[in-house]
């Protein structure tokens, strides 16, 4: 996959597409999602995707989709990246923000069992955002909440 990732995300941020309003944070989530999405093992699908979030303990770490030739069981950027993130900080890990980069033309959304997991492990439902990068640096992402993406969703709350 060739893409230059510092070039994207001046870019991004030269255009507006990418706003920093916060802290310098969603632009290294950014690169970190592309660098990711360089090293999927998709030789199946071809299609990259790169995923990165920041814990509340405000640390990054990414993850990028993982094939097999069985075509199940496959591991999606946003597992990997919340595996990855699980491993270093734990089982109690949460997601303060989470980007997601696909080699698209539009922002591509989190599949259903994305969604589902990104609800267990995200520090707000209402507040935490999900944004959604495409192949254009120039257009805005596409951010969403986890209860926007998944709205009355089952959580542990409901097997009480
Ligand atoms: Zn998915």
């Amino acid at each position: 996959m060739q893409i230059d990732t510092d070039k994207f995300v001046l870019k991004a941020l030269s255009s507006g597409a990418l706003v920093d309003d916060c802290n310098a944070n969603r632009s290294a989530m950014l690169a970190a999602a592309i660098n990711a999405a360089k090293n999927a093992y998709c030789p199946y699908s071809k299609f990259h995707v790169g995923a990165a979030l920041l814990t509340i303990t405000a640390d990054i770490y990414a993850g990028c989709n993982v094939e097999n030739v069985m075509y199940n069981g496959m591991s999606h950027a946003e597992l990997t990246a919340i595996s990855n993130a699980i491993v270093h900080e734990g089982s109690d890990m949460l997601i303060a923000e989470m980007v997601i980069w696909t080699p698209t033309p539009e922002p591509t959304p989190s599949c259903g069992g994305c969604r589902q997991l990104l609800r267990e492990h995200i520090a707000s439902r209402s507040d935490s955002v999900i944004w959604s990068f495409c192949d254009d640096p120039t257009r805005p992402p596409l951010g969403m909440t986890v209860d926007e993406l998944l709205p009355h969703s089952f959580g542990p709350e409901n097997l009480a």
